[in-house]
């Protein structure tokens, strides 16, 4: 269960390197034993702010709070904090155990056995069995602990690479694309055994991703991120449901993303018709960008529908059909599970609610690769 303490707050962080702005004004709290993802595409300033997080990078401006202390001028290892790389950089001269337990022979007695006055050596050396074992319990590889570590798979290795993380007892673990290097099946089953020790051991996770399924996947709160500023917060349902622009609508799932203009309240008007909506709130005029989900157009017969159009290309994806369909100059993308073949007349069709206005994004930047069409709106 998340608590609704804040762990760690990141106030009006900004870093530069150079001329490029990486982190421009961040501000984002995250709370005790939550799963964080941040998500974004490359070069968006996703693990810069996980090193600002653990210290190996130090923000121009602004301020990080760790359990209300500022965390600004505290190095790596005095943070209650550990990270897992994508690569692993285990010690390849030592066996399982041994890179398990590395960190846990650098600690005082008094720190492994805080109810003893003064612990034999047999004393120590059990406790850290007894640690390292359960780690290595919970990755699922302790029948692996005498293995040399070059003869492990990757996913073995990776899964070594955060027990030796965890058996520390960190408060907070960073996680930086750990699963990058696994192939897909591994990748998803490593998923859920990561969320699923998250929620056992009940450490804070932030982990960063660009893979937007992984982040659903795993994550009570995704941050999504480009050039450098957060672009929305909120559940993977929310965030899919009701992305606040056209760049989060495309990054999270599939979109069709056309320029629109709000005639009034409820009202929008794009492909050369008025749609009704049931967003309110914008300028009578105002110029927006209009998403619809390729699962919410729904094809009827040509008769019937708001739109009509031509199939002009089908591809099978497992569970649903995706077509391309254009109608009123625009190439539409539709998922359905009633196939018609490419050539054949449809009519197309959305409910009031699943037609999402946004407002236009005030950094021209931030529409690099956001596939908008052109429609008739406003002409
Ligand atoms: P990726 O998924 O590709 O790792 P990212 O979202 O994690 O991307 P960052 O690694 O935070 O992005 O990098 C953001 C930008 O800052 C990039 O343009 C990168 O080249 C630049 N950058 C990162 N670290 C440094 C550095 N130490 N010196 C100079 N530029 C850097």
């Amino acid at each position: 269960m998340i608590d609704d303490t804040r762990l760690i707050e990141l106030i009006n962080i900004s870093k530069s390197f150079g001329d490029t702005h990486v982190l421009k004004n961040i501000n984002l709290y995250i709370r005790r034993k939550e799963f964080v993802t941040l998500l974004g595409p490359s070069g968006c300033g996703k693990t810069t702010m996980l090193r600002i997080i653990g210290g190996f990078e130090s923000a121009d401006e602004g301020q990080l709070i760790f359990d209300g202390k500022d965390l600004s001028s505290v190095p790596p290892y005095k943070r209650r904090v550990n990270t897992v790389f994508q690569k692993y950089a285990l010690f390849t001269h030592m066996n399982v155990f041994d890179n398990v337990a590395f960190g846990l022979k650098l600690k005082k007695p008094e720190e492994l056995l805080p109810g003893e006055k003064k612990p034999t050596r047999r004393q120590i050396k059990e406790e850290i069995k007894r640690r390292v074992m359960r780690m290595l319990k919970l990755v699922k590889m302790d029948a692996y602990a005498k293995r040399g570590v070059d003869q492990l798979s990757g996913g073995q290795q990776q899964r070594i690479a955060i027990a030796r993380a965890l058996v520390n007892e960190p408060e907070v673990l960073l996680l930086d694309e750990p699963l990058g290097a696994l192939d897909l099946k591994l990748r998803r089953e490593m998923q859920l055994e990561l969320k699923s020790m998250q929620q056992q051991l009940g450490i804070t996770f932030i982990y960063v991703t660009h893979d937007q399924e992984e982040a659903l996947t795993m994550s009570d709160t995704i941050v999504v991120l480009n050039a450098g500023e957060i672009q929305q917060i909120g559940d993977g349902k929310s965030i899919y449901d009701e992305p606040n622009n056209a760049f989060v609508a495309n990054f999270i799932g599939d979109s069709n993303i056309l320029e629109a203009v709000m005639v009034k309240d409820y009202e929008v008007f794009a492909a050369g018709r008025s749609f009704e909506c049931v967003d309110e709130g914008f300028a009578e005029n105002e110029p927006v960008d209009m998403v619809v989900r390729p699962e919410d157009i729904m094809l009827v017969g040509e008769d019937v529908g708001m739109l009509t159009g031509e199939v002009k290309s089908v591809l099978f994806k497992g569970v649903h059909y995706e077509m391309f369909v254009e109608a009123a100059g625009i190439r539409w993308k539709v998922h359905s599970t009633t196939m018609y073949p490419v050539g054949s007349r449809v009519g197309l069709t959305v409910v009031p609610s699943n037609i999402h206005i946004m407002h236009k994004m005030a950094d021209e930047d931030a529409y690099v690769g956001v596939p908008i069409q052109k429609s008739e709106a406003g002409q």
